[in-house]
């Protein structure tokens, strides 16, 4: 384990159980650089701060684990980190209707650069850090032992494949043991909330679906009966799905991938088979493969009574955050002024550089330049698989609003 001393004065929040230390704060490392090893992590006056692990390749070279002296960090407090973060879900994963799930949700589950979430019989895990690649192994045989899912697969997240100098393949891991074995497998099948849905193995976006916006999808089915309704930035459908089962008149669902719709066609059509959504569900749903930001420019004044706007992650890092705003602020700003005279938007950021406050004050500009009255009717985040780990407010990334847009 090496020993590593942290800058005078560099030590505060890391004393407040932020987990991330980059280079520049490093004073003294005591052991070989080169090589990814535990750390005790101590301040210039020699106080223990936590436990960590550092990785000079890794572009946040320290990311602490502990914060109790009597638990030094290792291979088994990796593995008890993975136990306590599965069984803080008991409650969710025995809940009936749902079987989507994330396990792990990275530094606000004290586990840094990783994201495991279950679908039914399989796990998926994002890798986004060096010390998530190199413990994979045994992050994989405690979900194992935990869950005994059927297989867990294992990809690195392209955002961080590069920076992190982890290569972009996929790993399989079956019975807690890393396989080579090919396993051309069919669609796992899985439910939220009753709907039924289906991923391809290794494909999609993200690990394959979004299972942070679970309570908001039930939030915005309450608002569907008899409307027409525009979800933008569609995916696969999820939202469209909870609009038709809440009783929507009719979906036009929009997304730039021509694959997403055809799948959420295909996720209209199970679900209109068993009975989850109305008949004559399919009927009511159209789907444009085309840009949202255009889109929305070419919809008639009044014609959507509800629409969702879930648009990906505008805001990569704080620096552009100032552009990102703006994008923002002109796509809820076109839609204020595009809907019905006190229709509601359920609206989204999901970029952790924007704050709560950020993208309220996005909405209140936008509502200034609509010449349009917005009523806040309920502030939206993600579901608590998700949680927001006070001491880490990166893990903060997804806000919402459900609004109702007046024009006097
Ligand atoms: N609402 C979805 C998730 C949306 S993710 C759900 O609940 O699951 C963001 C989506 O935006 C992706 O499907 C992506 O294909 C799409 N997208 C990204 N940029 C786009 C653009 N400029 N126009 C249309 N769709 C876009």
């Amino acid at each position: 384990m090496h020993t590593i001393t942290i800058k005078e004065g560099r030590e505060k929040l890391l004393l407040k159980h932020h987990p991330w230390v980059f280079s520049g704060a490093i004073g003294h490392i005591d052991g070989d650089r080169g090589e990814g090893d535990f750390a005790k992590v101590m301040s210039a006056n020699g106080d223990f701060i936590a436990y960590g692990y550092y990785d000079e390749k890794s572009h946040i070279v320290l990311h602490l684990l502990s914060w109790d002296e009597g638990t030094p960090a290792d291979e088994t407090l990796v593995r008890s980190l993975v136990r306590k973060s599965v069984l803080r879900r008991a409650r969710l994963l025995g809940e009936k209707g749902t079987t989507a799930l994330r396990l792990i949700h990275g530094e606000a589950d004290f586990l840094p650069g990783i994201a495991a979430d279950c679908y039914g019989r399989e796990i998926r895990i994002i890798v986004s850090s060096r010390f998530a690649d190199r413990f994979l192994p045994g992050i994989a045989a405690e979900l194992d032992t935990l869950l005994h899912p059927a297989i867990i697969e294992a990809s690195v997240d392209k955002a961080y494949a590069s920076s992190e100098g982890l290569s972009e393949r996929i790993r399989t891991f079956k019975e807690g043991r890393e396989t080579s074995e090919d396993l051309s497998r069919t669609n796992v099948r899985f439910i939220e909330d009753g709907i039924l849905y289906e991923a391809a193995p290794g494909k999609g976006q993200k690990s394959g679906f979004y299972c942070d916006q679970r309570d908001n999808r039930r939030i915005v089915e309450g608002y569907a009966e008899g409307k027409t309704v525009l979800d933008l930035f569609s995916y696969t459908g999820p939202f469209t799905l909870h609009a038709l089962r809440g009783g929507a008149l009719s979906v036009d669902a929009v997304d730039s991938s021509e694959s997403a719709l055809r799948h959420l066609l295909y996720q209209v059509h199970i679900n209109e088979d068993d009975g989850v959504i109305p008949k004559g569900s399919r009927e009511r749903v159209t789907i444009t493969d085309t840009d949202c930001f255009e889109y929305i420019r070419t919809v008639e004044n009044g014609r959507y009574d509800l629409m969702i706007l879930d648009p990906p992650k505008l805001a990569r890092t704080k620096s552009n955050l100032d552009n990102a705003m703006k994008a923002y602020k002109d796509l809820n700003r076109v839609a204020m002024m595009k809907i019905r005279n006190g229709g509601i938007i359920a609206t989204f950021s999901c970029s952790a550089a924007m704050t709560m406050e950020n993208f309220r004050m996005m909405l209140s500009w936008a509502a200034a330049d609509a010449h349009a009255e917005v009523q806040l009717l309920r502030t939206l985040s993600a579901g608590e698989d998700h949680p927001v780990r006070l001491s880490f407010p990166e893990s903060e990334y997804l806000k919402g609003a459900v609004i109702r847009v007046i024009r006097h």
